[in-house]
């Protein structure tokens, strides 16, 4: 069979106009930037201040493309006595990515989270010596790190944040149990003073409500707090309300008040007895 004169042009020009009308699947790079996975892996990049020198990204590396080079510095002691401490102190890092093979094992293995993926490509050089890039260059790759994605709204909490929120949650208490301590005590001891002469008793039963008002009720408050409540003592007062409660001063001694020194459970319990 003949073949029909201009078949192949009408032909090319159908797939011509097929293709037209289709969408592109092509980016016009570099002025159109490609839209990257978060996770890409195009550099790496170094966070020093995390580094400690512990070798194991260059000892992991398969293709020994890391370079470290450190030096040890002593650092005095803290307290006289003590025992002077050494660390290591980065003097280079760098990563030859004309080696490099993007396996990630140097990030996986570092165990103080100093290196990271960073989605950057664009650092093709004409001399290959100009991929070895050296620990500032490797600083600057960090600002191109993206964030890490939020967590799942229905994971376990962190056992460190757990632990941290714990002993915070401990700490406030304590917090408010002292500030606590510190309104209740003056009231406490102001009101055996106004009713009763036991000023003794009042210091050595400490802060506790129950024990100023067993002294206000009898007039032999001193020996019965004393021997109702030997742990009080121990207990600390704050400043006014041990002030005000002087036990040497007696039931006939004016109170020095709340700038009296603090006397200390034990000297008020000796002059008492
Ligand atoms: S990504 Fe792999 S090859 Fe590249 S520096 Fe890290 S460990 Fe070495
Ligand atoms: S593994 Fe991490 S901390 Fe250790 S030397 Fe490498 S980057 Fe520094």
């Amino acid at each position: 069979m003949a073949p029909i004169p201009g078949a192949g042009l009408a032909k090319g020009l159908a797939v011509t106009l097929r293709t037209m009308t289709r969408k592109t699947v092509t980016d016009q790079y570099p002025e159109m930037q490609p839209d990257l996975p978060p996770r890409t892996r195009g550099v790496i990049g170094l966070f020093e201040e995390n580094c400690t020198v512990c070798m194991l990204c260059a000892r992991e590396c398969p293709d020994w493309c890391i370079y470290i080079d450190s030096h040890k510095e002593t650092i005095p002691a803290v307290t006289p006595g003590g025992r002077e401490r050494s660390r290591n102190v980065l003097d280079r890092f760098a990563i030859d990515f004309s080696l490099c093979m993007y396996c990630g094992i140097c990030i996986e293995v570092c165990p103080f989270d100093a290196l990271f993926w960073s989605p950057e490509f664009e650092y093709a050089e004409t001399d290959i010596r100009d991929l070895t890039h050296e620990r500032d260059k490797l600083r600057e790759w960090m600002w191109t790190v993206p964030a890490p994605p939020a967590l799942d709204p229905g994971a376990e909490e962190p056992k460190e944040i757990a632990a941290a929120r714990k002993t915070a949650d401990k700490l406030a208490a304590t917090q408010t149990e002292q500030g606590r301590a510190r309104s209740g005590s003056p009231t406490g001891a102001a009101k055996p003073q106004s009713t009763a002469p036991a000023g003794a008793a009042e210091s050595q039963s400490g802060s506790s409500a129950g024990s100023a008002e067993s002294q206000s009720g009898s007039p032999a408050g001193p020996t019965e707090a004393q021997s109702e409540s030997p742990a009080a003592p121990t207990d600390p007062q704050p400043g006014p309300s041990t002030g005000q409660a002087n036990p040497s001063s007696g039931p006939a001694e004016p109170q020095p008040g709340p700038t009296h020194p603090q006397s200390g459970p034990d000297t008020s319990e000796g002059d008492a007895s």
